[in-house]
């Protein structure tokens, strides 16, 4: 990755969905790449993934775990259903997530992530110790890999994350900053919870959102093209910079609707490419 600028415009895209030659043919060399619950994470996938990005020159800065049985509907549903939290399912998304640190480090990327749950609000609740434990395990394994291993932001106010991986107390633990989840679950202000959770920031999304309406509780806000939520992705750009963080900014889209996808996740990068990198002004006549 030394040779990627610093906060170049990347992309977060999907296995199963996308190829590298349609995410490069976006104009990007880096992102972030993510494997649903079915996808076979093998010696042969990983080789075929390493001709891939050496053929392209194209850097993997993370790669994401998503799991089966996980709803996003609401988020009442996100908190019973998602991450480590839901007791039923921990032990394969530990398994699955390990699996996910040892094929990362047979492609040589440096880092994995995911949503681990909604931290419980109530430290006693049992959840909270079990997920702690699990993201622990997680986190040694990259440890053993030289990986860093980065939540998802979001689902819970920054100040409840952070004591959460205070308590989790690894050094390769941190976060993928994502400010439309701070918005979509209507958690708190973006840019206040960047501050707080600098320390701990591996990589980030670039997505905006609008917050959620007023009824029916427990609603989400509605996920929009970069630029036309609530985030203020030209001051969000520049508080990246401003803290000092060099990583890439990994646009995301969330639809399913694959052709809106596509152009705003171009639309996204061309944003990012307007802020980062001004015109040369106009020869004089
Ligand atoms: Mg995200």
């Amino acid at each position: 990755m030394s040779d990627l600028n610093p906060r170049e415009p990347g992309v977060m895209f999907w296995a199963e969905r996308d190829t590298l030659d349609s995410i490069a043919a976006l104009g990007v060399r880096c992102g972030q790449l993510g494997f649903g619950p079915a996808y076979p994470l093998t010696a042969e996938t990983a080789t075929r993934w390493r001709a891939d990005l050496d053929r392209l020159g194209f850097t993997l800065v993370t790669l994401f775990a998503a799991y089966a049985g996980e709803s996003y509907s609401s988020i009442p549903a996100v908190a019973q259903t998602v991450g480590f939290v839901p007791p039923e399912t921990r032990i394969e998304r530990i398994g699955r997530t390990l699996a996910l640190s040892d094929f990362a480090a047979r492609l040589g990327v440096p880092s994995i992530a995911c949503h681990s749950g909604c931290v419980p609000e109530e430290h006693r609740d049992p959840r909270y110790a079990a997920t702690l434990e699990a993201v622990r395990e997680v986190a040694d394994r990259c440890a053993r890999h030289g990986q860093t291993f980065a939540l998802e932001t979001g689902q819970e106010p920054a100040a409840a994350l952070l004591e959460f991986l205070d308590q989790a107390a690894r050094p390769n633990l941190g976060v993928n900053f994502d400010p439309a989840n701070m918005i979509l679950y209507g958690a708190g202000q973006p840019l206040a919870a960047l501050r707080l959770l600098t320390p701990r920031l591996l990589s980030v999304h670039l997505k905006d959102g609008l917050w959620p309406p007023s009824a029916p509780p427990g609603a989400l806000g509605s996920e929009v093209a970069l630029g036309e939520g609530a985030v203020n992705i030209p001051v969000f750009a520049a508080t990246l910079a401003h803290i000092g963080f060099t990583g890439p900014l990994n646009v995301e889209r969330e639809t399913d609707d694959e052709s809106v996808r596509r152009r705003d996740i171009a639309r996204g990068i061309a944003l990012l490419r307007g802020l980062t990198m001004p015109r040369a002004p106009e020869p004089l006549a």
